[in-house]
C-alpha cells in the first residue's frame, strides 16, 4: 500500500497498528502488530508465536534450540501496560504482552511470567509487595563527547533537543520521571523514574529502553544502554532501587531500631541477594561485556558487599534526607548495582526477588556494611572476610548458574538450560573479536 493510500484508509477507518511485545532472553523487545479494530480479540487470543524464537540472540542468530520448527504458543496484550503516544507525526501504539502455552497456561520461558511468580512468591511469603525504580544510565553513541562536561550544564543542554520530548514521553506513560542528568561518562545521560508497585517496576523499565529509542532516535540522536561501549570507557549501569509496602501501601522496608536503619524484612532479603549473587550475575549481567564493568573502582559491583554511603557495593542503603518533607519510612530503600543494560529488565528483577525471598525465607543475615576497598585485601584476607570476588566472565557467571539448585528450583530446570544455550550461541557469534570489537557489537544492539 503507497504511504498515500494507507494514510487514507488509516484515517477512514481510524485503524492503526498495535504492536504487542515481549522483552525476551536477550533483554531485546520483540513482537508482532495487529489492528486496532481487533484490539478486543487480540487480548483475549493474543498473536501466534514460535517458541523457538527464545534462542533469538541479541544478534539475531539463532542458538540451539530445543523446540526446532515445533510448536506454538500465544502473545497476548496486557491492556494495563497499553501506551499511545500521540506525537504531532504519528502515534505510536504498543502494549506489553505475556506468553501462553494454548491451553491458557503461562509459557515456562516467559520472562514477564517469571518476574510475576517471583513477586507472588515474595507476597506468598511475607505479605510485601517490591516497590521498584530502575535507574538507566546511557550514551548517546553517535555524539562528539565534550571535555569538562561531566555532571555539566552544557552536557544537559546539548540534550535540549530530545529530552523534553523524552520526558514527556515516559510521562504521558505512566513513568514519571523522577530526574535526568548529564552523568560523568562522555556523553552519557542517567534518567531515573519514580517507584512502582510489583510488575509495573520493570514494565516501566521495557517502556523506558523502547521509549528512547523511539523518541530520542526520532530527534537524530542514537541512545545506547549497551552495558559499555569501550573497554577504556565508564560503564552504563542499571541500578534497581528496592523497598517493601503491605497491600494498604504501609512501607515495611525501614526500622529506625534496627542497624543501619533496615527492617527484618530489607536485612533478610539483602541477605538472599548476596548469598545468591554469584548464582544470578548471568541474569543481571548477561553480555561478555558486562564483566569490564563490574571491575572494582568502576562504582559497578566487584564483590558480594552491602554499603551503606558506598558506591562500589552491589548493594547500597540509599540515603534519607531530613530536607525532604516525605517521612524516612517512605524514603528508605537501597539499590543493586550489578545489573545493566543487556539484561531483561523482566529476568533481572525475578532474580533477585527470587532470591530476596529465599532470604526472608531462611533468614539469611547479610554481612555487615565493608568499610573497606575489598580490591585492597590480599587473596587470603579476602578469604577470610564474608566476601567474596563475583564471576569476572559470562562463562563463569553462567558456570554458577548452572550449577545453582536454588536458581533451577525457582527459574525451572529447562528455563536455566535453555538460558545457558542462548547465551552460549550469543558468545559463539563473538569469537575471534577483541574486546572494543565486541562492545561495537553490543553497542548497536542496546
Ligand atoms: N556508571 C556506574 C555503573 O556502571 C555508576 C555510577 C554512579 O551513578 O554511581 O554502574
Ligand atoms: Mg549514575
Amino acid at each position: 500500500m503507497s504511504e498515500k493510500v494507507w494514510e487514507t484508509y488509516r484515517l477512514e477507518t481510524l485503524d492503526r497498528l498495535v504492536f504487542v511485545g515481549t522483552s525476551d532472553l536477550s533483554g531485546i523487545l520483540r513482537g508482532k502488530s495487529f489492528p486496532l479494530s481487533e484490539w478486543d480479540k487480540r487480548v483475549r487470543c493474543g498473536l501466534g508465536w514460535t517458541p523457538t524464537n527464545v534462542q533469538i540472540t541479541c544478534f539475531d542468530s539463532l542458538s540451539k534450540s530445543q523446540f526446532g520448527s515445533f510448536g506454538d504458543l500465544a502473545l497476548v496484550p496486557d491492556p494495563t501496560t497499553r501506551i499511545t503516544l500521540d506525537r504531532s507525526d504519528n502515534v505510536f501504539d504498543f502494549v506489553l504482552g505475556n506468553i501462553y502455552n494454548l491451553d491458557g497456561t503461562p509459557w515456562s520461558y516467559c520472562t514477564r511470567s517469571l518476574a510475576r511468580r517471583a513477586i507472588e512468591a515474595l507476597y506468598q511469603t511475607c505479605g510485601a509487595k517490591p516497590f521498584a525504580a530502575f535507574e538507566h544510565e546511557f550514551q548517546i553513541a553517535n555524539m562528539s563527547p565534550r571535555t569538562g562536561d561531566s555532571f555539566g550544564l552544557k552536557g544537559f543542554r546539548d540534550a535540549k533537543e530530545w529530552s523534553g520530548d523524552f520526558m514527556a514521553a515516559l510521562a504521558q506513560s505512566g513513568c514519571m520521571p523522577d530526574s535526568f542528568m548529564k552523568e560523568y561518562g562522555p556523553s552519557q545521560y542517567e534518567v531515573t523514574v519514580k517507584p512502582a508497585i510489583g510488575l509495573t517496576a520493570p514494565d516501566h523499565a521495557v517502556i523506558l529502553r523502547a521509549l528512547a529509542h523511539d523518541v530520542i532516535g526520532s530527534h537524530g540522536a542514537i541512545p545506547s544502554f549497551s552495558p559499555i561501549l569501550h573497554p577504556d570507557n565508564v560503564g552504563n549501569g542499571v541500578h534497581i532501587h528496592f523497598s517493601f509496602i503491605d497491600n494498604m501501601g504501609v512501607p515495611l522496608a525501614y526500622d529506625e531500631d534496627n542497624p543501619h536503619e533496615m527492617s527484618e524484612l530489607t536485612r533478610h532479603f539483602i541477605g538472599g541477594i548476596l548469598r545468591y549473587l554469584d548464582q544470578i550475575l548471568a541474569l543481571l549481567a548477561p553480555s561478555e561485556i558486562s564483566y569490564l564493568r563490574l571491575k572494582p573502582h568502576r562504582w559497578s559491583a566487584a564483590y558480594n558487599n552491602l554499603g551503606y554511603r558506598d558506591r562500589e557495593a552491589s548493594v547500597r542503603i540509599c540515603p534519607v534526607s531530613k530536607l525532604s518533607h516525605k517521612e524516612v519510612s517512605k524514603q528508605f530503600n537501597f539499590e543493586v548495582r550489578a545489573v545493566d543494560g543487556a539484561a531483561s529488565p523482566y529476568l533481572a528483577y525475578a532474580a533477585l526477588v527470587f532470591a530476596g525471598t529465599q532470604g526472608v525465607r531462611d533468614r539469611i543475615e547479610p554481612p555487615p556494611p565493608t568499610e573497606q576497598d575489598l580490591s585492597l585485601l590480599s587473596e587470603e584476607d579476602l578469604a577470610a572476610s564474608n566476601f567474596k570476588r563475583l564471576p569476572q566472565s559470562l562463562t563463569e557467571a553462567l558456570g554458577c548458574l548452572g550449577s545453582s539448585r536454588a536458581v533451577r528450583d525457582w527459574f525451572g530446570d529447562n528455563f536455566v538450560d535453555a538460558y545457558i544455550a542462548h547465551k552460549r550461541g550469543e558468545m559463539e557469534v563473538l569469537s575471534g573479536l577483541d574486546w572494543a570489537e565486541k562492545c561495537t557489537r553490543y553497542k548497536d544492539v542496546y
